[in-house]
């Protein structure tokens, strides 16, 4: 059997006081003083909690909210004393796409590396928007696959990146087809760059670290090289350096200790990849294409080109970008998938897809859908406490204060939250009877969707839903 893929984690705690959901407002006014008062009875311990909270607080805008919001104490209070309210900061992170609870849930899994969990039942919509709308299979629930989370078999999750032949030419033992270049990792997820919005500088060490740690690849601005702090040697396997048009090449001394390099998408494509695989024949070259209105096709059209390696990138909601009715990424995944696979090119390429992927679940979809793997980058960013705030830059004072984080703390909490994700997609792979990530692409057998289920059951009846 092969080793385990295992990440090292340990809990990292916040810096800053917890935003949870609900806290406990108590009147006190005509408190019983009951012996055995309801307080005492929560299994979180919380209002214990709240007691040495307050006495150590240094600022008085940062109230305790970290109740489970059970309701026990609020219900078996005799005298009705306790209420549960909904914290305002909580109702003020993120926006529509980046909800308070995908947030919360991330800094959960920075901070304990553990997969969230949310209690009997679920009390959310039947179905929503994007990718909520979506199901994964989990009727395997019960097969043997579950072993392979609790260790007695394996359950991989590595990806390739590259081309694959569809073929091989043989002379006698030898192969004389000419093979691309081919890099694994051990997850289908990739880091991406932080957005401009969002960059400060000490993040591009902190998450180039978090992929070496984790075995996975960042992508990282060429003309940011080289970074401050950052051992190259150790670093660079780790590097997928990002090129815009204008950028110059590095050095071959650089270029040859990396295994992936990123271009941006213009004429010049072919001559560029030429250029690349030039300085280092093993290197592997993917393509940014950003989902505008023509992203798609331009995706498909650069499939007949021999590129070996598309990365499709919405915009952070998921969004096609600069669209008045976007379609959503995982519609736009599905798309360029399906097209490929009817040209006969789909195994020719790998797709990375990204925007969108807020959660471990978005990932597994992702690659339902038809991508390769994901790639991410806010919610390494909402792992170091980050609010989203619609403003963010010199004029708005940090809620997170961001600048000051440590090293050891940001590669902690980065690390801690793609172990979660990675336990996730583990623990979902178990319950849909696969053994091996490269088997779930485009499997869509294994996956339901609202809109179709919806166009069977009741399309005959009622007539199909008018799309936007
Ligand atoms: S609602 Fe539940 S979790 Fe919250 S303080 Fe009361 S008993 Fe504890
Ligand atoms: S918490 Fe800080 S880094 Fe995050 S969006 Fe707000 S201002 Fe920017």
């Amino acid at each position: 059997m092969p080793e385990k893929y295992h990440i090292a984690t340990k809990p990292v705690p916040p810096r800053r006081p917890r935003i949870g959901k609900y806290g406990i407002v108590d009147w006190r006014e005509d408190c019983a003083r009951c012996h055995n008062c309801v307080k005492k009875a929560c299994v979180y311990d919380r209002h214990r909690d709240e007691v040495k909270y307050i006495r150590n607080l240094d600022s008085v805008d940062a109230l305790f909210f970290d109740c489970m919001g059970c309701f026990s104490c609020v219900q078996d209070c005799t005298k009705n004393l306790l209420c549960l309210s909904i914290n305002p900061e909580y109702e003020k992170l993120g926006n529509s796409y980046w909800t308070p609870e995908i947030i919360q849930t991330t800094w959960v899994q920075a901070e304990t590396a553990k997969i969230p969990v949310s209690g009997a039942g679920y009390g959310g919509k039947f179905s929503g928007y994007g990718f909520d709308s979506m199901w994964t299979d989990m009727s395997e629930i019960v097969r043997p696959t579950r072993d392979g989370i609790h260790g007695r078999e394996y359950i991989n999750s590595a990806v390739d990146i590259g081309q694959k032949s569809s073929f091989l030419v043989l002379n006698g033992d030898n192969v004389v087809s000419p093979l691309s270049p081919i890099l694994s990792i051990p997850m289908p997820l990739i880091i991406d760059r932080i957005p401009d919005k969002y960059a400060l500088p000490k993040l591009d060490a902190i998450i180039v670290e978090t992929a070496v740690k984790t075995g996975l690849i960042a992508l990282v601005d060429a003309k940011k090289w080289p970074l401050t702090g950052v051992d190259a040697d150790k670093c660079l396997p780790h590097i997928a350096f990002y090129f815009a048009s204008d950028a110059t090449m590095l050095p071959r001394e650089i270029l040859e200790k990396t295994r992936l390099a990123e271009i941006e998408d213009d004429r010049n494509v072919k001559s560029r990849i030429r250029e690349l695989k030039q300085i280092h024949p093993g290197i592997v070259v993917t393509v940014r294409v950003e989902l505008t209105a023509g992203g798609i096709q331009r995706a498909i059209d650069l499939a007949d080109e021999d590129v070996e390696v598309i990365h499709i990138k919405a915009d952070s909601n998921g969004q096609e970008i600069g669209s008045e009715h976007p379609m959503f990424i995982k519609d736009m995944i599905r798309n360029v998938h399906r097209t490929l696979v009817e040209k006969g090119r789909r195994d020719d390429l790998t797709i990375i897809a990204g925007g969108g992927i807020a959660l471990p679940e978005h990932m597994a979809k992702g690659v339902l859908c038809g991508a390769d793997l994901v790639s991410i980058e806010l919610p390494l960013l909402v792992g170091l406490e980050c609010h989203l705030c619609h403003q963010c830059g010199d004029s708005h004072t940090c809620p997170a204060k961001i600048q000051e984080i440590s090293l050891s703390y940001g590669v902690g909490r980065m690390t801690n939250l793609i172990s979660a994700w990675h336990d996730q997609l583990v623990e979902l792979m178990g319950a849909m009877g696969m053994r091996d990530a490269r088997r779930l692409r485009g499997d869509v057998g294994r996956a339901m969707f609202f809109e179709q289920l919806e166009e069977e059951a009741f399309g005959r009846l009622f007539g199909n839903r008018l799309q936007a």
